[in-house]
């Protein structure tokens, strides 16, 4: 800029508001030019429009007609952002209300202008500032912790951060009594002093005569212009002319996203949560049972699903079962119920040569007591077969042999849970325990298997199969009146995967044949393979992951409604801050910025605290209801990903509302 060019030139500058159906001309026409290093005074009646005036000057509310020229560059059709960028290099601001950020200390509110100017300004310039202004032992200080006066020597000090060129001061002593309004009015000059230009809205006598210049307005037009050839304080030209050699044309560059602002921005974000510590809970209550279900589901579904695997994978691969019912009923609906016997058993060890093995097992839960302790669990008869087909090999003690099966003999092999039940830590084996009153003899313990959600695979006894249907009468799936007759289950063990298929054909063929079925009929009982088996049991987990994503959708939704609502809330109550920020140069960006940073902190701290709970619960369904819960890290990662998601796109709409207000409208509201 040319030092000859006036630092503000205004040409026919209107300014109209729309006020209901009409528009009020408020500016009627300003022509002014004020050069570099000026102090001005503005003064005129209320409503004259002065205000108007100063906030069209501070590039805060565009003039509807003429031109303006700030540095010498057309400024009238600057975007938001532009003026922005501009506002925050070269002016600063002093209001009759002080505008200061509650809650923050008086050094934080001094550095809010340097956050979003770019310009790296360090925390020592600020403390040296509000030295300046005889603040030093206030820098901590809250704003309510503060008088008038010092609020507005906090201010002075805040509009000085960013060196500006200009200061708009509009009514700066209107809200203070007259000692504490001379020290802000000394403060001024002594900024003129230093050769920054001064522009001060007043409408007292005594407080515009501390200017070198007065333009009085009246109506919306200027209705005089002249020196002050005696200001109260007159000013030093020799420090006056010191600044003029610094004085550059200022760039209007947009700063992008800083460290400064992010660190600025999560910390009032904390502060306004942590202001309304009850309102906040609430409204990230739907993101913290959200996220606590899905987890504490995954952790289940997960163990349930360890569990089923540890489960088959302790069967042989070459395992083929056959159930005496239909497929109909297998997957839990009604079908036909047939019998298997030991007759067919038989039977069927000899239709091929590829069958290795086959084993019978009949099931029940009864009452087994050893001295003063007793249980009720699963009584498992089953062949010698049942050891390799199953992986059961005992880890301590014996498995019985073909002999004592065929002897009827009173042994029995304990499930880990069971041991710990009766036995606690000491030896079980060698021991009597009582099964249905009858006595058997503790040969060996079962390798523990582990346990999900609905089965514990440790609770269990196996004894022999001639035992179990003998001596104690149990059954497959019959009725009581048949008893110790009719076998639950016939597993068939193959000599390899290709032998599967034809084993299985020829089992039907039998079976149907057995049963007398009709072609038209369908099989009366059900023929499986472990393939099929781990499919049906693979469609099982992912049916339950459906739903589990059905309810976390539904749970994410309501907690980012949540959210959502309450940004809503915080929005309109910090209107003013917003307008202030803005005021002092924040961009649209940064505003939205603060609101997602805001409203990702919310939805984090309800995802953080829906983790321990979540956790926690997995935890306790492990320890206390003896469940197989699994809690995976990339669950908890999902988990935080999804709050921080959630905060972010639920609180978007209401920080691009808040990044959108006006600053001067912003700034007005009540
Ligand atoms: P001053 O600061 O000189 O007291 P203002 O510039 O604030 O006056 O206001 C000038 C006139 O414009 C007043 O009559 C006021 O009622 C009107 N006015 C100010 N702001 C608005 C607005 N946002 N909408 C409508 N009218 C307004
Ligand atoms: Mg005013």
């Amino acid at each position: 800029m040319a030092l000859n060019m006036p630092i503000i030139k205004l040409e026919n500058i209107r300014h109209s508001y729309k006020v209901g159906p009409g528009n009020l001309l408020v500016l009627k026409g300003i022509d002014l030019s004020i050069e570099q290093g000026e102090f001005v005074a503005i003064m005129g009646p209320s409503g004259s429009g002065k205000s108007t005036l100063l906030q069209i000057l501070g590039l805060l509310e565009r003039p509807t007609r003429g031109r303006y020229f700030l540095l010498g560059k057309d400024v009238s059709g600057l975007s938001d952002d532009e003026g922005a960028a501009l506002r925050s290099k070269t002016i600063g601001f002093i209001f009759q209300m002080f505008n200061l950020l509650s809650r923050t200390s008086a050094v934080d509110n001094v550095l809010l202008p340097a956050i979003y100017s770019g310009q790296g300004v360090s925390s020592s310039k600020a403390l040296e500032l509000l030295q300046d202004v005889g603040l030093s032992d206030r820098v901590h200080h809250k704003p309510n912790q503060l008088s008038g006066g010092q609020q507005q020597r906090v201010a002075i000090a805040r509009s000085l951060i960013n060196s500006p060129k200009i200061i708009f001061a509009d009514e700066p002593t209107g809200n203070l009594a007259s000692d504490q309004a001379d020290e802000i009015l000394e403060k001024l000059c002594e900024m003129h002093a230093r050769g920054i230009t001064i522009i001060m809205v007043t409408h007292e006598q005594d407080i515009a005569s501390y200017a070198e210049r007065i333009i009085k307005i009246k109506d919306g037009q200027i209705q005089s212009d002249e020196k002050n050839t005696n200001p109260k304080h007159p000013l030093n030209k020799a420090q006056k002319s010191q600044n003029e050699a610094a004085f550059a044309s200022s760039p209007h560059v947009l700063s992008d996203l800083s460290w400064l602002e992010v660190k600025e921005n999560s910390s009032s974000a904390a502060k306004a949560i942590s202001a309304n510590k009850t309102r906040s809970f609430l409204s990230v209550l739907g993101i913290l049972i959200g996220v606590c279900s899905v987890i504490a589901m995954l952790a289940i579904g997960r163990g349930a699903q360890k569990s089923i695997e540890a489960r088959i994978s302790g069967l042989g691969s070459n395992l083929i079962m056959i159930w005496p019912f239909s497929s109909a009923a297998f997957h839990g609906g009604t079908g036909t119920v047939s019998r298997l016997t030991l007759t067919d058993m038989d039977e069927i060890s000899h239709l091929s040569s590829h069958i290795v093995a086959v084993n019978g097992e009949v099931s029940s839960d009864e009452q087994v007591v050893y001295k003063d302790k007793n249980t009720n669990t699963e009584i498992d008869g089953d062949l010698t077969s049942y050891a390799s087909m199953h992986s059961a090999q005992p880890y301590y003690g014996r498995f019985f042999t073909a002999a004592e099966n065929n002897d009827v003999a009173r042994v029995a092999i304990l499930g880990q849970t069971v041991v710990d039940t009766l036995f606690g830590k000491s030896d079980p084996v060698g021991r009597q325990i009582k099964i249905n009153r009858i006595s058997f003899k503790v040969i060996g313990v079962l390798p523990p298997k582990g346990s999900s959600a609905w089965h514990d695979q440790d609770d269990l006894v196996v004894i022999p199969l001639k035992t179990a249907m003998m001596r104690l009468g149990l059954n497959g799936w019959s009725s009581s009146s048949s008893r110790g007759r009719y076998l639950k289950r016939i597993e068939v063990e193959c000599d390899g995967p290709n032998s599967i298929d034809g084993v299985m054909a020829k089992i039907r063929t039998f079976l149907r044949a057995r049963h007398h079925l009709p072609a038209y009929k369908d099989d009366d009982f059900t023929v499986r393979n472990m393939q099929d088996i781990q499919s049906a049991l693979t469609g099982t987990t992912k049916t339950f992951g459906i739903l589990l994503g059905i309810v976390a959708a539904i749970s994410i939704l309501v907690g980012g409604i949540g959210i959502m609502n309450i940004m809503l809330v915080s929005v309109t109550e910090r209107t003013r801050e917003i307008g202030l920020r803005k005021a002092v140069g924040a961009p649209r960006r940064a505003i939205l910025a603060q609101f997602l940073i805001e409203s990702a902190l919310l939805s984090l701290l309800g995802g953080t605290i829906g983790v321990f709970l979540g956790v926690g619960i997995a935890f306790l369904m492990t320890h206390y209801a003896g469940w197989n819960a699994i809690v995976t890290p990339q669950s908890i990662i999902l988990a935080f990903g999804c709050s921080a998601l959630i905060g972010i796109i639920f609180g978007f709409w209401p920080a691009r509302k808040a990044s959108l207000l006006s600053p001067i409208e912003a700034l007005r509201y009540e």
